[in-house]
């Protein structure tokens, strides 16, 4: 399945309006997709950008000609990215998008491309140079971005875009559609809560740094569901210098701790559920999850204390000594 026949089929909105603004060729300089945490949004503004330079439209972007690849790769010299995902966007990223689009297109196709995710993870004067860009922009120069909250965005860029919603498919069904396409059942149900497309689930299932990931979330649920004694040691040792990430490969020990802090607080979730007396989410963990649940003191506590140190790891705080923190917390018994 390719990312257009997901569109297609799970966002008809969003893929008929552009669909029509293409063939009709009215395409808006700037467009903003919303939607909540999960849904696609940098996936689809990278296939519409696509569209805008296909080799073979059709009348979308085919997804395999040179120019498509090209996106893929970052090597169309005319577009840009800025991942608000990443880091916060500053002025200079944002600066250098108007300095490079103010000369002619180096490409053939005479067309201008950049993406902005996440647009509300931008500081103020990024926002600022984004504005004038919008309200004067290069003729052929088109801009999508994405937020998973329009109400952090300013009304001034909102008013200056084309809004393109896209809805989130029920979690049920995108558990059904990855175990069509032969996933683990265990795997769709972890990444039905960080994914919102069966297509990008598998994906993400079949790369090797998930798999690392879940091992040392499931050792780390047999160890606090046995002797939390050791748990500590393990932490130092194992947990910590994992989460360090793979600098070569440039994943951020920032991204890996809050992956990790996710699965985390879905097993206490679960945990919490079982208390009540409710069904898991992660059925195939539920063995597991029942001792881990039996074992633990306090567990609505801890897992706020989850995602207290979850949304204060983009600011500078040591992150090794906070999750030391961490895990002393939910193991600590307070009697
Ligand atoms: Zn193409």
């Amino acid at each position: 399945m390719r990312f257009g026949d997901y569109l297609k089929q799970y966002q008809p909105l969003v893929y008929e309006t552009f669909k029509n603004s293409v063939a009709n060729e009215r395409i808006a300089h700037a467009y903003l997709l919303s939607g909540e945490s999960g849904v696609p949004l940098l996936e689809t503004a990278t296939f519409l950008a696509k569209s805008l330079i296909c080799d073979h439209p059709n009348p979308l972007a085919d997804e395999e000609c040179r120019s498509c690849l090209r996106i893929d790769h970052h090597t169309y010299s005319d577009f840009i990215v800025l991942d608000g995902k990443e880091g916060q966007i500053k002025k200079g990223d944002v600066q250098e998008i108007v300095g490079d689009f103010s000369k002619t297109p180096l490409e053939s196709k005479g067309v201008m491309i950049y993406i902005i995710n996440l647009v509300e993870n931008m500081n103020l004067q990024a926002v600022n140079s984004l504005l004038k860009f919008l309200e004067e922009p290069p003729a052929k120069t088109y801009a999508f971005l994405t937020t998973e909250n329009e109400t952090q965005v300013l009304p001034t860029i909102v008013s200056r875009c084309e809004k393109l919603r896209m809805i989130l498919v029920p979690k049920e069904t995108v558990i059904e559609d990855s175990l069509k396409l032969d996933v683990k059942e265990e795997d769709a149900e972890i990444l039905s809560n960080f994914y919102n497309s069966a297509l990008l689930l598998k994906e993400r299932s079949e790369e090797a740094e998930y798999l690392a990931m879940k091992t040392l979330w499931v050792d780390v649920l047999k160890i606090l569901s046995a002797d939390s004694r050791d748990i500590v040691f393990h932490f130092e040792n194992v947990v910590i210098p994992a989460l360090a990430g793979n600098k070569k490969k440039g994943t951020s020990s920032i991204q890996n701790t809050r992956f990790f802090l996710d699965m985390l607080s879905m097993a206490f979730k679960d945990a919490i559920a079982i208390e009540a007396k409710q069904p898991v989410a992660l059925k195939t963990y539920d063995g597991l999850l029942q001792s881990f649940a039996g074992r633990l003191p306090h567990l609505g506590e801890s897992l706020t204390e989850i995602l207290k140190i979850r949304s204060i790891l983009n600011t500078n705080i040591n992150s090794s000594l906070a999750l030391m923190h961490l895990i002393l917390y939910i193991t600590e018994d307070k009697q």
